[in-house]
């Protein structure tokens, strides 16, 4: 199974590490002809006005939300679920406009303020609780669609389809349950 991950900026290499543990083949997504030969696609954290900036410019949007619409599952972790959502705030950012939910940046302060959280997600993803770890996160503010996992009463963890969004990163925790199930959605 062919996993692209979108690499523009931020969380490459962690993502691949993980793919590969679940015997998925990684495959790194700069340009328009990466996106030709994958079958889901990671947009990792990182910068999200980077991130978005350069998409944009590379024209990679068009082939991504066709590719989705044609039934590709995409999975937007931290930066990657800002990149997801409908609302945005602040609201300067273009996003790909995908997952019904309002999320706001850098809610829970500086970088000094990162930190991780023990979190007990749905059954779907598995009994034990996930280690969840927050850096200049997001948080997501209203989510008109599954919930998966909950930190203080905001969803960390959702999904709408074939999207999954985390505001944490899944990639950086010693667990790829998260992965996992992303991959069943293919
Ligand atoms: N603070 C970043 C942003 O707003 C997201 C941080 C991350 O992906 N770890 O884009």
């Amino acid at each position: 199974m062919r996993v692209g991950i979108l690499a523009l900026q931020g969380n490459v290499r962690e993502h691949a590490t993980m793919l590969r543990q679940l015997k998925a083949t990684p495959v790194e997504v700069k340009t328009e002809e990466d996106l030709d030969s994958i079958e889901s696609l990671i947009i990792p954290g990182g910068e999200s006005t980077t991130i978005t900036k350069l998409l944009f410019e590379q024209n990679l949007d068009k082939k991504i939300l066709a590719l989705h619409h044609d039934g590709m599952p995409i999975l937007g972790t931290c930066a990657g679920a800002i990149i997801l959502a409908k609302s945005v705030q602040p609201n300067t950012l273009k996003t790909l406009n995908l997952m019904d939910i309002h999320i706001t940046r850098n809610d829970y302060g500086r970088q000094i303020q990162s930190f991780e959280a023990s979190i007990q997600a749905e059954n779907t993803i598995g009994k034990k609780p996930l280690n969840a770890i927050f850096i200049r996160a997001p948080v997501i503010k209203k989510a008109n669609c599954t919930i998966l996992a909950q930190y203080n009463n905001n969803p960390v963890l959702v999904q709408e389809g074939n999207l999954l969004a985390t505001t944490f990163h899944p990639e950086l925790a010693n667990d790829n349950r998260i992965h996992k199930y992303f991959l069943s959605l293919i």
